[in-house]
């Protein structure tokens, strides 16, 4: 049993118009607030473009909310992006760094990945760095060495147990309803921890939770939580319904 406090977290991408973001949130809230101080941290990520919504539905409860991305200079001439200071600004304490579909769609490396992640913790967000393997680069047996390079780059070494996040993400289970087995998420995380504490040291990086995200359910949650260093999950599709998300945060506490 570790101390770390489970963190599931709702990545609702590009889904959901305005209201139906609102009625998402409220139904969250109302269920979260229900159970007192639930042991576990809750996120929901909407677009940008909602964040003040969600803040406002999630006020005065257990619900934390964050951004899905962010630039990495503080403002000026960047269109269309926003940055860590406006996200903070708009009541959110986390955001995402580093999801596949942005390393992928917009060729984020994980040196860039590492200035959103600075630029994160310097407005006092806590950053949720994704990391995690193609299927062609499984398929070599390049998981564990691709996953502790992309933290090597990407994790900042200021980056401390309450500000910042790991989402292990295998590329190929995202969206697929594939997954690794339970053996091998356990071999990754594993390996993720020793790569935490080799470059953070035993308290940061012992204390430092992993997430594990790619096709989480309500029925597979319990047991990948199960797992000594899955200390959460990082969750797409099941996120969008109050009855999925909360069936995976109920299987975490
Ligand atoms: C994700 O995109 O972060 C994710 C884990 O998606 P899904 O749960 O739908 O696989």
């Amino acid at each position: 049993m570790n101390t770390r406090t489970p963190m599931i977290a709702g990545n609702w991408k590009m889904n959901l118009n305005g209201a139906e973001a609102a009625a998402l949130a409220a139904g969250l809230a109302e269920k979260v607030s229900a159970i007192g101080s639930p042991p576990v941290d809750v996120v929901l990520c909407p677009p940008a473009l909602y964040l003040r919504s969600v803040v406002g539905k999630t006020d005065n409860t257990p619900i934390a909310v964050g951004a899905q991305n962010c630039h990495a200079g503080q403002k000026g001439a960047h269109t269309g992006d926003v940055s860590a200071a406006m996200i903070a600004d708009c009541g959110a304490s986390h955001v995402i760094v580093g999801h596949s579909e942005r390393r992928t769609d917009y060729g984020e490396s994980s040196a860039a990945v590492r200035a959103k992640a600075d630029a994160a913790l310097a407005a006092g967000l806590t950053a949720i760095i994704c990391v995690g393997e193609t299927e062609a680069e499984k398929d070599v047996g390049a998981t564990e060495a691709v996953v502790c390079a992309q933290i090597a780059v990407s994790l900042p070494p200021q980056a401390r147990a309450e500000n910042a996040v790991i989402a292990y993400e295998p590329v190929w289970a995202i969206g697929t309803g594939r997954m690794p087995t339970i053996k091998e998420v356990d071999h990754v995380h594993k390996a993720i921890r020793a790569q935490l504490i080799a470059q953070l040291g035993e308290e940061q990086g012992g204390g430092m939770r992993i997430l594990y995200g790619g096709s989480v359910k309500p029925g597979n949650a319990a047991e990948l939580m199960a797992v000594t260093d899955v200390d959460g999950a990082l969750v797409g599709g099941a996120s969008l319904t109050v009855a999925d998300f909360w069936g995976i945060i109920d299987a975490a506490r």
